[in-house]
């Protein structure tokens, strides 16, 4: 699973490992209540459902977790978590923190990567230049990443994403169990304290730019 604040280059490091991979690792393709974004297709990207048929899911529980981010709901199938045959290939989750405890629940055996953009310009010009979301909803994401980082030291592997071939080779690597499992050391910290800073700042330019996001909207379920 591949957990950690929205910019961090989550999805494009999954979609990357199953492009340089295929066969080895198949993306989970999670269900959603939020608007496709114009290079998304439904059924690739994610399958883009009503919150009325969202919630009829739930209800019939053909959903392992679920979780609220952004003010939009999100979930995996719980088909996508039935193991494939021997030597098929490893399921990739690309999930909020929230969902991710969820999914350790039942699966505890589940490698859970924490991906950490390289700094905090890099981060909010990536979040930025999407083009796809406007300064008020950027804002609204910066405030969720900042509950997203605040989790970081309860998880001990950790990617940072300065470049997206060595981030694919750093997942291989843990994955294959060589690369290293660490807590949260100084270096992790106090990247994570300069992105904290700058997503504070990001927000405060954004909302001054796009109109105030209030109290509680960012919120995720959790
Ligand atoms: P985005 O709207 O940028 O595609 O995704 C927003 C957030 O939702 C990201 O942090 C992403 O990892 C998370 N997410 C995507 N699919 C799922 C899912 O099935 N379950 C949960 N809990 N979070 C998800």
């Amino acid at each position: 699973m591949l957990v950690g604040p929205s910019g961090a280059g989550k999805t494009t490091i999954a979609a990357r490992l199953v492009e340089r991979h295929a066969g080895r690792f198949a993306l989970s393709v999670s269900a959603t209540t939020r608007v496709p974004r114009p290079v998304e297709e439904d059924g690739r990207d994610y399958h883009f459902v009503s919150r009325g048929d969202f919630d009829e899911m739930v209800r019939a529980g053909e959903l392992a977790e679920w979780a609220e981010v952004h003010g939009e709901r999100y979930g995996t199938p719980a088909d996508n978590l039935v193991p494939g045959p021997e030597g098929g290939p490893v399921t990739v989750l690309d999930i909020d923190v929230h969902g991710a405890r969820q999914v350790m629940e039942r699966v505890p055996s589940a490698l859970v990567i924490f991906i950490l953009p390289p700094g905090p310009d890099e981060w909010i010009g990536r979040l930025a230049g999407r083009g796809t979301e406007s300064p008020r909803e950027i804002a609204r994401r910066l405030r969720t990443a900042l509950r997203e980082l605040a989790e970081a030291p309860s998880f001990n592997r950790f990617i940072v994403n300065a470049d997206l071939e060595h981030a694919v080779d750093a997942v291989l690597a843990l994955v294959e169990g060589a690369g290293r499992e660490r807590g949260a050391s100084r270096g992790f910290a106090s990247l994570c304290r300069a992105l904290e800073a700058g997503a504070r700042s990001g927000i405060e330019r954004l909302e001054a730019a796009g109109g105030a996001v209030s109290a509680g909207q960012g919120d995720t379920n959790g």
